[in-house]
C-alpha cells in the first residue's frame, strides 16, 4: 500500500507511560501507522533541558520504548529510535540556530512558561529547543507532524525557520513540516482536577499489575458535588464517567449514566466496574509487555536498528543541507 507521507514524533524519556500518554499520544502513533510512513523519536537530548539526573535516563528509554512497542508501534515498518543516536540532528540544530531571531525564541510563551518552572536553571538549550525540535522534524524530510492545538505555535515556527533557512541559502534542501491537528484529549489525572502526569503523581500507569491499577482507580475523584451514596450525581463533571465512556462497552456506559444521576449506583461500584473494564482493557498489552519484556536486549536491538535507517535519510538532508550552505 502506499502511504500517504511520513509522520514524525518525538516525546522525552519519561519512562513507564500512562493513561494520559496512551490516550493523548500512543494510541494515535499506532493508529498512524496504516497510512503514513512513521518516524517515532525518543528525544533524550531535549530531556537534557530539565532533568536534574541523567541517571535514569537510559531506563526510562527502554521503558517508554517497551511501552511504545507493546501498544502496538511495529518497528518493521515504523523507524523507532533515540534522538542522539543520529547525531547529525545536532548538527543540522547548530545551523538553523544562525537562521534564527533570539528574540523569537525568547518571546514565546513555551519558554517564557519553562523560565516560570525551571527558575536558577534557564540554559541556552533551553531557548533552542524549539530549533531542536524544527531540526529533529526536517531532517527525516517529515511530510506531517501531528499536534494538538496547544502545540501549532512551534509547528508554525519550524515553518518560519524552514523558510528563512531556504530563503538565506536559495535552496529547497528542507522541507516545510505540515500541521496534522489531532484532536488530543486532555486526561485528567486520578485527582480529577490537573492533568494527568507523572510529576502530580496523579497517573495511573498502563504497566501497573491489575491490583495496582486498582488501587489507583479506587482513589480517583469523581464527581465533586456528590457527598453521599444517596445523593444523585452527575456524569457530566465525572473524571470516572469520562473513563467509562473509553473503556466500557456502550451498553454499561448508557446503564451508568442513567443509575448514577438517580443514586442507582454509587461511586464505589462506578470505580470497581471501571477497574475490571481498564484491565480488561490493558491485558493484552501486559502480555506483550512482559513477553518482549523477557529480552531488554531486543528492545535496544530494535532502537538501534532504527536508528542506522534515521541515519540514512538523515545523512542525505544533511549533505543538502551542507552543500547548500556551501561548507567547504
Ligand atoms: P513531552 O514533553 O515530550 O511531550 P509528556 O510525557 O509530557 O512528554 O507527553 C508525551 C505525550 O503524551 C505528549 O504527546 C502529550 O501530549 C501526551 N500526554 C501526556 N499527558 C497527557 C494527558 N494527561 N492527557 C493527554 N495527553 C497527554
Amino acid at each position: 500500500m502506499t502511504k500517504k507521507g511520513r509522520v514524525f514524533s518525538g516525546a522525552r524519556p519519561t519512562g513507564r507511560q500512562h493513561l494520559g500518554n496512551y490516550l493523548g499520544a500512543i494510541k494515535n502513533y499506532v493508529a498512524l501507522q496504516d497510512n503514513y510512513d512513521c518516524v517515532y523519536c525518543i528525544v533524550d537530548l531535549h530531556a537534557l533541558t530539565t532533568v536534574e539526573t541523567t541517571a535514569d535516563l537510559k531506563q526510562n528509554t527502554y521503558e517508554m520504548a517497551l511501552d511504545w512497542l507493546a501498544a502496538g508501534i511495529r518497528p518493521e515498518e515504523t523507524t523507532l529510535f533515540v534522538q542522539s543516536h543520529v547525531p547529525q540532528v545536532t548538527e543540522l540544530h547548530t545551523i538553523l540556530s544562525m537562521v534564527t531571531p533570539l528574540g523569537k525564541l525568547t518571546d514565546l510563551p513555551t519558554f517564557k512558561e519553562k523560565v516560570r518552572q525551571n527558575e536558577g536553571n534557564i540554559n541556552y538549550g533551553l531557548v533552542g529547543y524549539p530549533v531542536l525540535m524544527t531540526a529533529d522534524i526536517v531532517l527525516y524530510r517529515s511530510d506531517v507532524v501531528p499536534v494538538g492545538i496547544d502545540q501549532a505555535p512551534h509547528i508554525e515556527f519550524a515553518r518560519e525557520i524552514v523558510r528563512s533557512f531556504n530563503y538565506r541559502f536559495q535552496t529547497k534542501a528542507l522541507l516545510e513540516p505540515q500541521m496534522k491537528n489531532t484532536e488530543i484529549p486532555k486526561v485528567l489525572g486520578i485527582d480529577g482536577k490537573e492533568k494527568m502526569g507523572k510529576s502530580l503523581n496523579n497517573h495511573i500507569e498502563l504497566a501497573a499489575t491489575p491490583d495496582e491499577t486498582r488501587l489507583r482507580v479506587m482513589q480517583m475523584v469523581t464527581d465533586p458535588q456528590r457527598m453521599k451514596r444517596t445523593d444523585p450525581g452527575n456524569p457530566d463533571i465525572c473524571n470516572v464517567f469520562s473513563m467509562h465512556k473509553i473503556f466500557t462497552p456502550a451498553e454499561d456506559v448508557e446503564m451508568i449514566n442513567r443509575e448514577c444521576r438517580v443514586a442507582g449506583i454509587g461511586c464505589v461500584d462506578c470505580k470497581k466496574r471501571f477497574a475490571e473494564n481498564l484491565n480488561k482493557s490493558l491485558d493484552p498489552f501486559r502480555t506483550r509487555r512482559a513477553e518482549i519484556g523477557k529480552n531488554p536486549e531486543d528492545v535496544w536491538d530494535i532502537l538501534h536498528e532504527g536508528a542506522k535507517r534515521a541515519r540514512v535519510i538523515a545523512e542525505k538532508t544533511m549533505q543538502d543541507v551542507r552543500a547548500a550552505v556551501q561548507l567547504p
